[in-house]
């Protein structure tokens, strides 16, 4: 009789953790998004006693501290993230959709060209032309009129299709972030050039881990990762933090930056320079005509 019901019990413990795997896997479907200010429970209000498998150490119930409260490892009462619409990726010919909680800084329309300055505030002189932004030599760079701080940006670029110049004469731009902190673009299919001011380099910083560019002329992206630097009474308290795919490639693993990315003279480096926390994205004008599109962008809190 005591080995049936030790059996039986078993099996209702058993039953209890699988059922718990697949009710998750449902539950994924139904989940309800709550306000991330739920009020916290204290532990003793939710605390069941845990029940030991025969022959196994009894679990103990693990609590998490969130800044919605304290909840237990597995909770269901526990705020779940926002629910959102991803967007859908681009190809050579088709543009891509922004998810659906994302800042739209470029779409192609008239209207999202609003989103964009010269450095002084002024309307952009760059070009545009079905649903493309172009940079025109001497117009200089341009630059988003709302600041931000940690992010995800996504950029798509082309560099030109007519091949002209060497080395960083080819295909120059960047992605500034912050205000301040350049990712390099430029035409970096067989064309030499110092490796840390290449395609996808933290420019004079960081050499990219692979040369992932397309040709020239192709559409690229750049799936960025930023966290901001902040600084206080004019010295840095936390330096930037850069994580870069380019065409679906890890090319910046969680890169910190040890000082600016400004051009400082052959072979020598920038110091940083206190800004603000928060900063416009920009993009550079370098004297050749690289093309944009599909540019948006989701703060990130941190
Ligand atoms: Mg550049």
């Amino acid at each position: 009789m005591r080995k049936v019901l030790v059996v039986t019990v078993g099996i209702a413990l058993l039953g209890l953790v699988t059922g718990c795997a697949t009710e998750e896997g449902s539950k994924t479907k139904q989940a309800k998004v709550k306000p991330a200010a739920a009020p916290a429970k204290t532990p003793a209000a939710k605390a069941e006693p845990a029940k030991a498998e025969p022959g196994k150490p009894k679990p103990v119930i693990q609590y998490v501290d969130t800044p919605s409260g304290r909840w237990m490892i597995h909770d269901e009462d526990r705020p779940a993230p926002p629910v959102i619409t991803p967007g859908t990726f681009s190809s050579t010919r088709r543009v891509g959709q922004p998810p659906s909680d994302a800042v739209v800084l470029f779409d192609g329309t008239e209207e999202s060209v609003k989103n964009w300055t010269d450095t002084k505030g002024n309307p952009s002189k760059w070009i545009v032309n079905e649903g493309v932004l172009e940079s025109v030599k001497g117009a200089g760079y341009i630059q988003t009129r709302q600041a931000f701080g940690s992010c995800q940006l996504h950029v798509e670029f082309a560099t030109p299709e007519k091949v002209e110049g060497t080395s960083q004469g080819r295909g120059n731009s960047g992605v500034f972030l912050q205000g301040e902190f350049e990712v390099q673009v430029l035409d970096s299919y067989e064309n030499k050039t110092y490796p840390d001011g290449q395609c996808a380099a933290l420019y004079g910083r960081s050499v990219p881990l692979v040369n992932a560019c397309r040709k020239p002329g192709e559409w690229q992206n750049y799936d960025i990762i930023y966290h901001s630097a902040i600084f206080k009474d004019g010295k840095i308290v936390r330096k930037p933090t850069f994580t870069v795919i380019q065409n679906g490639v890890l090319v910046q693993d969680h890169v910190t930056l040890e000082g600016g990315t400004q051009w400082n003279g052959p072979h020598a480096i920038s110091a940083f320079r206190p800004i603000p926390d928060k900063g416009p994205i920009q993009l550079q004008d370098h004297g050749n005509p690289v093309r944009y599109r599909n540019i948006w962008i989701r703060p990130l809190h941190d």
